[in-house]
């Protein structure tokens, strides 16, 4: 039997490339996104070109009513074998000008969507009785801080503890449970960035590709990682 993985966020970006690989990796994919349903679409024909089964979940992972409803379809077609937390966004501020709205905008998204999506996921994937995977995608800013980003890094630190925590409660049911911690990555969330300063230091002195992402991911999902669990990876041309 195949088995299926959920990638949020995956109409484009680290999340397009991620569903793409763990396809050719042979898994059945779940593609999720908020508003970018046409390059969703495009996805999930890549992926039942390569032979695959896709379909198209479509919610704000910060709207905690709507991702229940849209999750309880795993009782119609199975628990996952794997999850991807990647949707998430940024709004970035010097913080003495940054908004509230700015402020709950990325904690609500990056933060309470860990515990939208996980939430009604996990106890279908610990049913199941068989290995799982559950990786998230924290990030640089969240291991070392970034400026103009307190918002972000907060919510991208807080993912690695609420990681640490839940991974010690799904070890013993064979799920494993990582954060991948990336650094500037050519998406187009990194169009803002400053990237002449950025080069300065990151010592490989180039951005990441998405692609480098999914790699480490399509890796922790594989049964070779089995014991690999409570970890955060970073993949950063040697930022920190
Ligand atoms: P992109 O901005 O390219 O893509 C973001 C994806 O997340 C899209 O699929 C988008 O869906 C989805 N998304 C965003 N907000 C929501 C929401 N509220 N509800 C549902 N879906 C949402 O981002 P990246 O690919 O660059 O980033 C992916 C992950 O990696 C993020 O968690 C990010 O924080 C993290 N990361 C990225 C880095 C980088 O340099 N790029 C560095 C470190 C971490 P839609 O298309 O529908 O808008």
């Amino acid at each position: 039997m195949v088995n299926t993985v959920l990638v949020t966020g995956s109409s484009r970006g680290i999340g397009k490339a991620t569903a793409l690989r763990l396809a050719q990796d042979g898994y059945n994919i779940v593609l999720h996104c908020r508003s970018g349903s046409k390059g969703a679409e495009r996805v999930k024909q890549s992926i039942e070109n390569l032979g695959r089964q896709a379909r198209i979940l479509q919610f704000d992972i910060a709207d905690r009513t709507a991702a229940e409803n849209l999750l309880a379809d795993v009782e119609e077609y199975g628990a996952y074998y794997g999850v991807v937390c990647n949707a998430g966004l940024a709004r970035d501020n010097a913080f003495p000008a940054m908004s509230g709205e700015d402020w709950d905008l990325v904690v609500h998204t990056n933060l309470d969507g860990f515990f939208n999506i996980l939430n009604p996921l996990t106890m279908p994937m610990v049913r199941r009785r068989k290995p799982g995977r559950i990786v998230v995608l924290s990030s640089a800013s969240g291991m070392i801080g970034n400026r103009g980003q307190v918002n972000y890094s907060a919510s991208k630190a807080g993912l690695i503890g609420a990681c640490k925590a839940l991974s010690l409660e799904l070890a013993k049911r064979a799920i494993t449970f990582n954060c991948v911690a990336p650094g500037l990555i050519e998406t187009d969330m990194a169009d803002e960035a400053p990237v002449e300063a950025a080069m300065k230091i990151i010592p490989a002195r180039r951005m990441g590709k998405p692609e480098e992402i999914a790699a480490t991911i399509s890796f922790l999902l594989s049964e070779d990682a089995g014991y690999i669990t409570r970890q955060v990876i970073a993949v950063n041309g040697g930022l920190c």
